[in-house]
């Protein structure tokens, strides 16, 4: 997760194009910005690059998937499926939209299984959200494929992929809509933003819309402020600013996601002498864009002998079983129902609990999180701290 690794002289020339307007808004103050429009430009080569006609630059990835769920027309009542291998945000953005969250299982793709997501499927189910965790591909084809045969509209959770792509095509732009985050840790930064990018005018129409208090952004008779109103909305309004390093870092994305991909094609020459260990399933290695590695262990024994080891030699890998922000079962604020609303909203409703979440709901995934390792692969990887890595996973693979 490395864009803020090659924050350099080129985001530092685009801010200083901003700075030097004193246009820090994205709309408005035409004289003054000197045809300076950094958002702008921003969602149409991002939009272009993902191969999709339009982009939504949003102020978080948490808000690109509200603004995504807020135009299909999701609210209260609704159901929206999603994977139980996830950071929380997406399912605070189903939650925060006032639907309820339901929880897939992942295979070893390590996201969304399409034949549990068959089974989740109800004649309450809004949208359905698959992610594409950790830079690679979830079955997309397929859960399009099941999607409009129930007359769904998918929504892709790219955050953590953006740049990668399935068959040539860029994730995001499978489904009706794509979210990106562009948050201080993911493959590229604005320090905090988000978009959505979609084909359909009408959809990008409303989240323009909707993302700035329902301001009509075509040419209108009445000027901003003075146009009429189609709905109401909100401000989810991305600054100039981080339009400008947005740009920046695009322009670096290719050529991150291909440092990584040598970097992790040297971790995984290295795990793969481990005896017994498999990689996750990549349904297409060269559109991964290699920002983590995963690799199983036949059972979860193995897995934590081995991460045993390379912890001991300084190098211990992610055990995402045990982590408390990406993993269903270590959810126990959204187990609880723990909301602030005093109603219990909406969890419970007229006093009763009316959604109930168990822990063990989903043992497949319990099965596969359980003997899976993973690591992150930074861009700025000296060959010496590669080499230790390398080094304690053929240790790992003597010792088990
Ligand atoms: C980071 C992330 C988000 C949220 O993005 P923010 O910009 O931090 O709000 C959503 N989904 C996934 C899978 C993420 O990793």
């Amino acid at each position: 997760m490395p864009g803020f690794e090659v924050f350099g002289e080129e985001e530092k020339r685009e801010i200083m194009e901003v700075l030097d307007t004193g246009v820090l808004f994205r709309y408005e103050f035409p004289e003054q910005r000197k045809g300076i429009y950094k958002v702008r430009t921003f969602e149409e080569k991002f939009a272009a690059y993902s191969g999709a006609k339009y982009g939504q630059a949003v102020t978080s990835g948490t808000v690109a998937l509200k603004v995504a769920l807020a135009v299909l027309g999701v609210g209260p009542g609704d159901e929206v499926i999603t994977q139980g291998f996830t950071f929380v945000a997406t399912w605070e953005a189903i939650l925060d939209i006032g639907a309820v969250p339901v929880f897939t299982e992942i295979d070893e793709t390590l996201n969304m299984d399409p034949a549990d997501l068959e089974k989740k499927i109800t004649d309450k189910t809004r949208a359905i959200i698959p992610v594409h965790m950790m830079g690679s591909a979830a079955r997309i084809e397929e859960i399009v494929a099941i999607a409009d045969r129930h007359g769904i509209p998918v929504i892709e959770d790219t955050a953590q992929a953006a740049g990668a792509k399935l068959n040539g095509k860029g994730l995001g732009s499978f489904g009706r809509l794509g979210t990106f985050s562009f948050d201080a840790v993911k493959t590229m930064t604005t320090g905090e933003g988000g978009m959505v990018i979609t084909d359909d005018e009408e959809l990008w129409r409303k989240m323009s819309e909707y993302h700035d208090h329902g301001h009509d952004h075509a040419q209108n008779p009445g000027g901003r402020g003075g146009e009429g109103r189609s709905f109401i909305g909100f401000n989810y309004r991305m600054m100039e600013l981080q339009g400008a390093i947005g740009l920046a870092q695009l322009a670096k994305l290719d050529l991150m996601i291909e440092t990584q991909k040598l970097h992790k094609t040297r971790l995984k020459e290295a795990a793969a002498g481990i005896p017994g260990a498999t990689f996750r399933t990549q349904l297409d290695e060269e559109g991964d864009n290699a920002t983590f590695f995963a690799f199983l262990m036949p059972d979860a024994t193995k897995a934590q002998a081995v991460n045993a080891v390379l912890k001991a030699e300084g190098c211990g890998a992610i055990y995402f079983a045990d982590n408390t922000w990406h993993y269903y079962p270590k959810w126990e604020h959204l187990l609880g129902g723990k909301t602030l609303a005093e109603s219990g909203w909406p969890f419970v409703s007229h006093g009763k609990r009316r959604v109930v979440y168990d822990k063990d709901a989903l043992p497949q995934s319990a099965e596969i999180m359980g003997r899976c390792l993973v690591f992150q692969v930074p861009i700025k990887m000296s060959e010496e701290r590669l080499q230790e890595i390398c080094a304690a996973l053929e240790k790992a693979a003597s010792a088990v």
